[in-house]
C-alpha cells in the first residue's frame, strides 16, 4: 500500500545538474529516497508550454534536449522511461475543467528528464508529462491541479518542475550568492507557500517588484501553482535546496506530503 504519495515541486535550474554531481543533484536523489517508489509520474514543467492542455500518450517518451549551447555528453543523455497511456487517459477522464488531449508529438523535456534521472536512474518508473496553457491565468492552473488531487491516492508522483525565481537575463555567472532582490522573493514567496496562503501566490503580480523581477515570465512559477494546490489538511510542507544559483536563480524545491 502505497497511502497518499507526496507531491513535489522541484526547482531544475542549469540542464548541467541532470550530469553533475552538486548539491543540488544530491538534494533530488535525498528527496527521491524520502518517497515511496511511485506507479507513475505526472510531470508538470516549465518546459512545455501550448494552446490547450495536453498530456503524453505514447508508450515510448523521447528524450528532448531542448536547449541549447552546452557540451556534447548532455546532448548524449537519454532517458528511456516508459511512458503511461493508462494514466494519460485517467488524466484526461479525470479533469472537468478542461479538454485534455492525447499527444503523441512531445516526451521528456529537461525539465522533467533533468531531475528523473536523478530520481530513478534506472528510468524504470513510467512517466507522463502534462502541457502548461500559456492562454490561460494562475488561478486557472491552480483549479486545474486540484482536479489530479485522486491521484495521489493511486501512488502518483505529482511533480511541478520549474524555479519559483528565474529570471535569465539577470544571470551573474560570477556571484556567489543570490542577489539581493532574488534572495527577497526567495524568502517571500517560501514565506506565504509554508504558511499556507495560496491566494497571495496565485496573485503573484501584487506581490511587489522583487517577485515580478524574480517571475518575468509565468512558465518557471507556474508549477509551483499545480504543487501547492496539490496540498490537503494532514500534509506537512518543507524545502530543500533553498540555495541561489547565477545571482538570479533559486533552486528552491518544496515537498508536500504527510510525513
Ligand atoms: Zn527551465
Amino acid at each position: 500500500m502505497l497511502g497518499v504519495m507526496p507531491v513535489l515541486f522541484v526547482g531544475h535550474g542549469n540542464p548541467m545538474n541532470a550530469i553533475t554531481d552538486n548539491e543540488f543533484s544530491r538534494g533530488w536523489e535525498e528527496a527521491a529516497k524520502t518517497i515511496p517508489t511511485p506507479t507513475a509520474i505526472l510531470c508538470i514543467s516549465a518546459h512545455w508550454e501550448a494552446k490547450g492542455t495536453f498530456v503524453t500518450a505514447m508508450e515510448k517518451p523521447r528524450t528532448i534536449h531542448d536547449f541549447g549551447g552546452f557540451p556534447d555528453e548532455l546532448y548524449e543523455v537519454e532517458y528511456p522511461a516508459p511512458g503511461s497511456p493508462a494514466l494519460a487517459s485517467e488524466v484526461q477522464e479525470g479533469v472537468r475543467l478542461t479538454h485534455v488531449e492525447p499527444d503523441q508529438a512531445w516526451g521528456l523535456d529537461h525539465g522533467t528528464w533533468s531531475v528523473a534521472r536523478r530520481f530513478y536512474p534506472e528510468a524504470n518508473v513510467p512517466i507522463v508529462q502534462m502541457s502548461l496553457d500559456y492562454t490561460k491565468p494562475p488561478r486557472w492552473h491552480y483549479d486545474l491541479a486540484r482536479e489530479l488531487a485522486p491521484l495521489r491516492s493511486k501512488g502518483v508522483l505529482i511533480l511541478g518542475s520549474g524555479n519559483i525565481v528565474h529570471n535569465l537575463r539577470l544571470v551573474d555567472w560570477h556571484a556567489t550568492e543570490g542577489l539581493a532582490w532574488a534572495q527577497e522573493a526567495n524568502e517571500k514567496m517560501k514565506r506565504l507557500a509554508s504558511t499556507g496562503d495560496d491566494q497571495a501566490l496565485i496573485n503573484y503580480h501584487s506581490l511587489g517588484k522583487e517577485v515580478q523581477l524574480a517571475v518575468p515570465t509565468p512558465e518557471h512559477y507556474l508549477p509551483l501553482l499545480y504543487a501547492l494546490a496539490l496540498r490537503e489538511k494532514g500534509d506537512n510542507t518543507s524545502f530543500f535546496n533553498e540555495k541561489p544559483d547565477l545571482g538570479s536563480i533559486f533552486m528552491t524545491s518544496v515537498r508536500i506530503g504527510r510525513s
